[in-house]
Parts: C-alpha cells; sequence; structure tokens
C-alpha cells in the first residue's frame, strides 16, 4: 500500500499531522531567532531561523506535497519568491514572460532587474508561436501565469514545457490564481512553480507570503540558499498563519467558485457589463484548455464595463463587496486593475490588453451569495 495521501488530508493535516513531541495537534509556533548547541559540531539541525525554522519548516514541507513537489522555500511575500527565481540568472540572461501578468512582476522584471541586465520580452504566450519567436540565444526560462492576471488568458503549460525541454530552458509557473488544488504545474512538466501565498493559501487577508516548488535536488538547494543569503524569509507565526489557512484550502476554493460562477452568470448577463472574463465560463476563450490542465476555473474574474463613468459608482457604493487590491480570501474584494494592480504597466501596454478604465477584477469570496449579487445589482443594475 502506497503512504501517498489525498490532497484534502495533506492540507488539514501537513506533513507532519500535528507535533509529535508533545501531540499539540496545531504545529507549534517555534517564535525564536537562535538555537542552543548541546556541544561544539552538536546541533539540533536547527541553527538559526534564516536558515531554517521548524514551523516555516513544517510549512515548506506541506506545501511541496501539495504541489506533488520534491520541495518548496517560503518567502516573505509573492514578489521576494519571483525575485529569488530571478537570482537563479545572471548578467545578459534573457526571460520571456507572459505579457498579461501580475503587475508586480512585470515592475520586477521591466525596472528593478533591467539595471542588472537580465532582459525580458513579454508575450501572449496563448500562442506557442510568440514564444518561439521571441527565443533567443541567451534566453534562459519561460515565466507564464494561467490563468493570467486580469484578463484569464489560459496557456498550455505541456505545450509550453515542451518548447523548455527542447530548449533547455527553465518552466517557471505562477500557480496563485488557481493553488494546486485545481492546478498542479508540476505534473505538467514546469520546473518551478511561485506563489502569492498571501492569496488563496492563506485564505484570509491577513499575511503575505510566497513560495517556490520544485521537483529538481539542485535548484531546490540553489533557491534555499538564495532564501537564506538574501534574507526574504517567513517569520514562524506567519508560517503558521498559512498552514491554517491551508487547512480549508479546498473548502474554501469550493464554496468560492460556486460563489464565482454564479456571479460570472449574473455579469454575462447583465445589460451593462460588454463582457466577462473567467475560466469558468463555456463560451470564455480558455474554457476548453483550462479545463484540460486543471481541474477547477478559481475565484478570480474580471469584466468590462460598457460606461467607465459606472466604474466610480461601483467601487463606492458596494457594501458586502470591498473595494481593496489583493484576491484569494474568504471576503470579496473589488479592485480597478487600471490605476490599482497594473498601475507600473506603460499606458501603450495596458490598452492592447486590455487593462482600461472599463475594466474591474473580482476576487469572490464565500459570503452568502444572494448578498453578493444584490450588492452588484444595486450598483450596476440589472
Ligand atoms: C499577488 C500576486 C503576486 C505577488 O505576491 P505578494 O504576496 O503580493 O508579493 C504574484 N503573482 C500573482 C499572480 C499575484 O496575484
Amino acid at each position: 500500500m502506497s503512504n501517498k495521501k489525498y490532497f484534502e488530508t495533506y492540507a488539514v493535516r501537513g506533513a507532519s499531522c500535528g507535533d509529535n513531541v508533545t501531540g499539540s495537534i496545531s504545529y507549534p509556533i517555534y517564535q525564536t531567532a537562535t538555537f542552543k548547541h548541546a556541544g561544539l559540531n552538536n546541533s539540533t539541525g536547527y541553527d538559526y531561523s534564516r536558515v531554517k525554522n521548524p514551523t516555516t519548516e513544517e510549512l515548506e514541507k506541506t506545501v511541496a506535497l501539495l504541489e506533488n513537489g520534491k520541495g518548496a522555500i517560503a518567502f516573505s511575500s509573492g514578489v521576494a519568491a519571483i525575485t529569488a527565481c530571478i537570482y537563479l540568472f545572471k548578467f545578459g540572461d534573457h526571460v520571456i514572460l507572459s505579457d498579461d501578468l501580475y503587475g508586480g512582476s512585470f515592475r520586477l522584471f521591466n525596472q528593478t532587474f533591467k539595471n542588472f541586465e537580465v532582459n525580458s520580452t513579454f508575450v501572449d504566450t496563448t500562442d506557442t508561436n510568440n514564444i518561439l519567436n521571441a527565443l533567443t540565444k541567451k534566453t534562459r526560462a519561460i515565466f507564464l501565469e494561467t490563468p493570467s492576471n486580469p484578463t484569464m488568458k489560459v496557456t498550455d503549460i505541456s505545450a509550453v514545457a515542451k518548447i523548455c525541454k527542447k530548449n533547455n530552458l527553465l518552466l517557471i509557473v505562477d500557480n496563485t490564481f488557481l493553488t494546486p488544488y485545481y492546478q498542479k504545474p508540476l505534473d505538467l512538466g514546469a520546473d518551478l512553480v511561485i506563489h502569492s501565498g498571501t492569496k488563496y493559501l492563506g485564505g484570509h487577508n491577513d499575511v503575505l507570503s510566497g513560495f517556490v516548488v520544485a521537483n529538481d535536488e539542485s535548484l531546490i538547494e540553489r533557491l534555499r540558499n538564495i532564501n537564506m543569503s538574501t534574507g526574504a524569509v517567513l517569520s514562524a507565526f506567519d508560517s503558521w498563519l498559512i498552514l491554517r489557512g491551508i487547512k480549508t484550502l479546498h473548502i474554501r476554493l469550493d464554496r468560492a467558485q460556486e460563489n464565482a460562477i454564479k456571479i460570472a452568470q449574473f455579469l454575462n448577463n447583465n445589460t451593462n457589463v460588454e463582457k466577462v472574463y473567467y475560466v469558468g465560463l463555456e463560451d470564455f476563450e480558455g474554457y476548453e484548455l483550462n479545463k484540460s490542465q486543471a481541474t477547477g476555473f478559481g475565484s478570480t474574474l474580471s469584466f468590462r464595463l460598457k460606461d467607465k463613468n459606472l466604474v466610480p459608482k461601483i467601487l463606492e457604493e458596494v457594501k458586502v463587496i470591498t473595494f481593496a487590491e489583493s484576491l484569494g480570501g474568504v471576503e470579496t474584494l473589488i479592485t480597478y486593475p487600471y490605476t490599482q494592480t497594473h498601475a507600473d504597466i506603460p499606458e501603450q501596454i495596458k490598452q492592447r490588453l486590455g487593462i482600461d478604465e472599463y475594466l474591474l477584477r473580482l476576487s469572490v469570496g464565500v459570503e452568502n451569495i444572494y448578498d453578493l449579487i444584490e450588492d452588484l445589482k444595486r450598483v450596476i443594475g440589472v
């Protein structure tokens, strides 16, 4: 009989099923900076919390199990996790990225790391020809988000993985939107999976965190060394909050997705809405492809209004839903990518991607669906 357990069991129990020393059901928070030595060359295996902390280690093992990875490394935020991946590259290296992606990832590549000559090209990765055309001798990696942020474009992970294998490139997939509950990029051929654990993994809009998950031991070691050396580690308490959040990941996601499908249908039939971007709608472009590589749709969606003058009314007059950035928490949030999450993307690119004054993004939570729809009816109309 195999020891392997199902996703939900790992989510609830974590890697260690609590603390086996005291029997504590909740994994203890090792709130310490340093660890004592019993003698010279005699360490418990823990020396200093930037290098290794038991609570953070338990979280890392749990996230690795959920993603079917051999190892995971926790970071203080999602962008710290992405930054660690960029430290794998050197001066002159080139990375190809999805053009529709988290605004902070765009800023990191297009501003921060440009100064270090780690160069990037942003293409529409839904068509693999665009990737092939962007390849250079210096290309080292492809970085995908699928579904993308905020227009939910779906990229074929296995197809891109084949291109990567053939050209000896790393495939990095930001899996924040679907989480391993719905999508496991390592199984589809990705080398590195990124998470903003701030979103669905934490799930309560109360803590920041990030992860990199991998199967290759040497990559895991390199990234662990980068994490320890650059210092953007996750604290013991924040690790515990994420462990606690993960216990209900599958329940929260199923309910949030159920709500999101109903809201997407409501918006799709609304006369003031021009288009709904959600992979859970059967007539949406990426529906079939997403279904072939993921078991769910998530609960983040965007929609385009016919009249941009409705935007301030919606953002200021929602009562149940909150006007705030971020996503993946139990609370439903609405945001305006144009001036918020994607503010740092140049105007011309935003217009091309459809991230304009008409676009709003919803992160659907787990409140009562009738309250959510009533709130939307009041501000958008029926
Ligand atoms: C939020 C987000 C990030 C950045 O994560 P932080 O935890 O805010 O640093 C990266 N990728 C995606 C898809 C995100 O939604």
